[in-house]
């Protein structure tokens, strides 16, 4: 299955497909992250400063809703963030 590791992401939430508002530091600003995707607040709020894998699992396990959201967005997607929602989402 090919991956696209170099996709960008335009006009929508990288994550749960929610409006662009913002931009999210995939590894926190604060600790030194540079590369950012398009996100919607509600997503980037909540993230905060948690790693990526960190965040996923703990909206997996604990906003069903939101993580119902993120699911449908990457639902048959082969984009390097899809791969990595895919990995928690059957990690257990
Ligand atoms: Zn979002």
């Amino acid at each position: 299955m090919h991956i696209d590791y170099d996709y960008i992401f335009v006009d929508e939430c990288s994550y749960c497909g929610g409006p662009y508002e913002c931009d999210d530091h995939v590894r926190a600003y604060s600790k030194g992250g540079v590369f950012t995707i398009p996100c919607c607040d509600e997503c980037n709020l909540n993230k905060y400063n948690k790693g990526l894998k960190t965040w996923l699992r703990e909206v997996r396990d604990y906003w069903p809703e939101k993580w119902d959201e993120i699911v449908g967005h990457h639902y048959r997607r082969r984009n390097w963030l899809s791969q990595i929602v895919h990995d928690v989402q059957y990690e257990y």
